[in-house]
């Protein structure tokens, strides 16, 4: 269980990043969604010890992370957004010295660890290759490897599927899911689908806010039975979910109590639509002052 109480976090410039934040997660695979800007990299760089928050706590199983960072880091994978630049070593080369930062030093062990990560992110036939070679979704794949060392019990993934192919992004959530039994998987990600696929609980960032936490089922609750689909577009905008696109047609969610036109269609709610829903109903308390 990671438990975060009354988290807050400024930048030098006076950005407010976060916003008194309070979260209990549970074991297993957790989504931090939230558009662009929500404040997700910086929830997951302080949860990492890699900033210090203005003022909150934040415990891990029986660590005081904040007091005791060491602590945590022992427990602690964490795959950032952007890696900056890699240093010029081959690919196992970079994971035996990410190792033994790690504390992994014996070297049998260490090196049936890391052969067992390359076979598991697909990187055994280029585990010799220089990482300032490799494509973005096997940076990705490396990235995912080094998170991986030591088995840690918390695992941070910031944005995990950006640069991979569908093929690759399949593998992950496989990999995800079948490391998730004994550990807790921070996802986070502005794409639905992926938490939607992987995630049994949710927690709904913006503007540096929790919006919405819980069992996703639980959030979606409220909606079921108001969600409509539909080609024509609803007499008003208050009640568009979200506007797409199928087949180069146009398709409007909506939330109503009642049809709200005759081609639309009964649909069960899902997690995009109570994303979509959180965000409409903050513009337009936003529009209202
Ligand atoms: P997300 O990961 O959800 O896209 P971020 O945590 O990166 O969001 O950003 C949250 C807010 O903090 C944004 O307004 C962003 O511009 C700002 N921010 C992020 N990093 C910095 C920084 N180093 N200095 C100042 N502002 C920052």
């Amino acid at each position: 269980m990671l438990c975060i109480r009354q988290l807050s976090l400024s930048y030098a410039d006076g950005t407010q990043a976060l916003c008194d934040i309070n979260l209990q997660l549970p074991t297993g695979m957790v989504g931090l969604l939230g558009p662009n800007g929500a404040g997700k990299s910086s929830l997951m760089r302080t949860l990492a010890c890699l900033q210090t928050p203005d003022k909150g706590s934040i415990h891990f199983a029986n660590i005081d992370v904040l007091k005791h960072p060491m602590a945590l880091r022992q427990q602690l994978g964490y795959l950032p957004q952007y890696f900056g630049v890699y240093p010029n070593m081959s690919c196992y080369a970079l994971l035996q010295h990410m190792a033994i930062l790690k504390g992994i030093n014996d070297s049998t062990h260490q090196k049936q660890q890391i052969n067992a990560l390359l076979e598991l992110t697909n990187l055994s036939t280029v585990a010799h290759k220089h990482v300032s070679t490799f494509s973005g979704g096997m940076r990705q794949r490396f990235g995912i490897a080094q998170a991986l060392l030591g088995n840690p019990s918390l695992l941070i993934m910031d944005e995990p599927t950006a640069g991979l192919d569908p093929a690759e992004r399949e593998r992950l959530h496989a990999l995800l899911v079948t490391i998730s039994q004994d550990k807790l998987i921070l996802l986070s990600t502005h794409i639905v689908e992926d938490i939607e696929n992987l995630c049994p609980f949710v927690a709904l960032i913006n503007e540096g806010h929790i919006v919405e936490s819980g069992a996703v089922q639980s959030l979606l609750a409220p909606l079921q039975g108001s969600v409509w689909q539909s080609p024509r577009r609803p007499s008003s905008d208050r009640h568009i979910l979200s506007e797409s696109y199928r087949f180069g047609l146009p398709l409007y969610r909506i939330l109503a109590q009642q049809q709200p036109n005759a081609e639309a269609m009964p649909v069960a709610a899902n997690l995009q639509d109570r994303y979509f829903y959180e965000l409409a109903k903050k513009g337009h308390s936003d529009a209202a002052h």
